[in-house]
């Protein structure tokens, strides 16, 4: 059992109304790993520029996560976003994006990271996650996550990657944005119809829904009192996920995926917690157990 993601190693520098940080370790593949880290043997596959220190690269290899495929551009610079988030902290603006190393990026896997069984194809330009997914030819389950710049600027070449793998994760108001079509249902079936067989609308505050041609699941969001800043909730919430079916990749059913969305909403409420990577950096597997107790007791009901 092990993960492979391709995704944005970053700095962020991010404003919320609670505060704000400049150029903390951020990206999609950061995000992802650190949470599905609890759960299996996970291997980025990313480039970053020399601006990306052993004080960075230790916040993942001290987890155990693996960085043999991180490339380390000489003379460049690390992929950077600056975004902010208003009242309503499901809303993220972005104002500026520096792909910088990864503009030129050609993915290079290595045999380990080739040879894992399940992928994500995190955030990141769409033909690189189509190379990506290309090469892991012995994985049987891949997730991908994407965001509105690249459905509205590489968005055939982003259908074609969808359409290669088996889970799509996205924002609700990205799965609209995608499919045009304004009710969630019918765009979560048109999504279906591209190829994947199943379907992630993360909602933000209001929690996720995972869609299937067989059934429907949904998790609220974990009633929490203080959000700090949201950015990386979504890919927190795809490693938690994703993390759980790759150690449960032998029972792959229902049961399965439905744990998998407990346990990835668990690690998208710690995440918000605090900026960037602070929270989920220190938490612990008694703490996830601890607040998957806590989500079971607010579903449950008795008829
Ligand atoms: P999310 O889970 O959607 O909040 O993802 C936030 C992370 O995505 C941040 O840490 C950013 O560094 C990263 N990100 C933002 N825009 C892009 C982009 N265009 N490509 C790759 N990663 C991005």
């Amino acid at each position: 059992m092990s993960l492979t993601a391709v995704g944005s190693l970053a700095f962020d520098s991010v404003s919320t109304p609670f505060g704000e940080r400049e150029r903390m370790l951020g990206g999609s593949a950061v995000h992802f790993a650190l949470a599905a880290n609890f759960f299996t043997e996970v291997k980025i596959v990313s480039s970053v520029g020399e601006d990306f220190g052993e004080a960075e690269i230790d916040v993942l290899t001290s987890r155990g996560i693996d960085t043999t495929d991180v490339e380390r551009v000489e003379g460049g610079e690390t992929f950077f976003w600056r975004g902010s988030y208003e009242y309503d902290m499901n809303l993220a603006t972005t104002e500026e994006t520096r792909l910088n190393v990864l503009e030129s990026f050609v993915p290079k896997l290595t045999d380990g990271s080739r040879g894992s069984e399940t992928l994500f194809l995190g955030n990141i330009q769409p033909h690189l996650q189509r190379q990506v997914r290309a090469e892991c030819e012995q994985s049987n389950f891949a997730g991908l996550d994407s965001m509105n710049i690249w459905i509205e600027n590489e968005r055939e070449t982003l259908i074609e990657a969808i359409g290669e793998v088996d889970c799509l994760l996205l924002n609700d108001a990205e799965i609209r944005q995608l499919t045009g079509e304004a009710n969630l249902t019918r765009a979560a079936r048109a999504v279906l119809e591209m190829g994947p067989k199943i379907v992630i609308a993360k909602q933000g505050e209001y929690g996720a829904a995972l869609f299937t041609e067989e059934f429907f699941f949904a998790m609220p969001g974990f009633p929490l009192e203080d959000v700090m800043d949201p950015t990386g909730a979504g890919d927190s919430f795809a490693g938690g996920f994703l993390g759980y079916v790759d150690k449960h990749r032998d029972e792959l059913d229902e049961h399965t995926l439905r744990r998998g969305m407990a346990y990835g909403s668990v690690l998208a409420s710690f995440n918000v917690e605090e900026f960037g990577t602070e929270r989920v950096a220190r938490l612990t597997e008694d703490e996830i157990e601890q607040r998957l107790r806590e989500f079971r007791q607010i579903t449950h009901f008795e008829i």
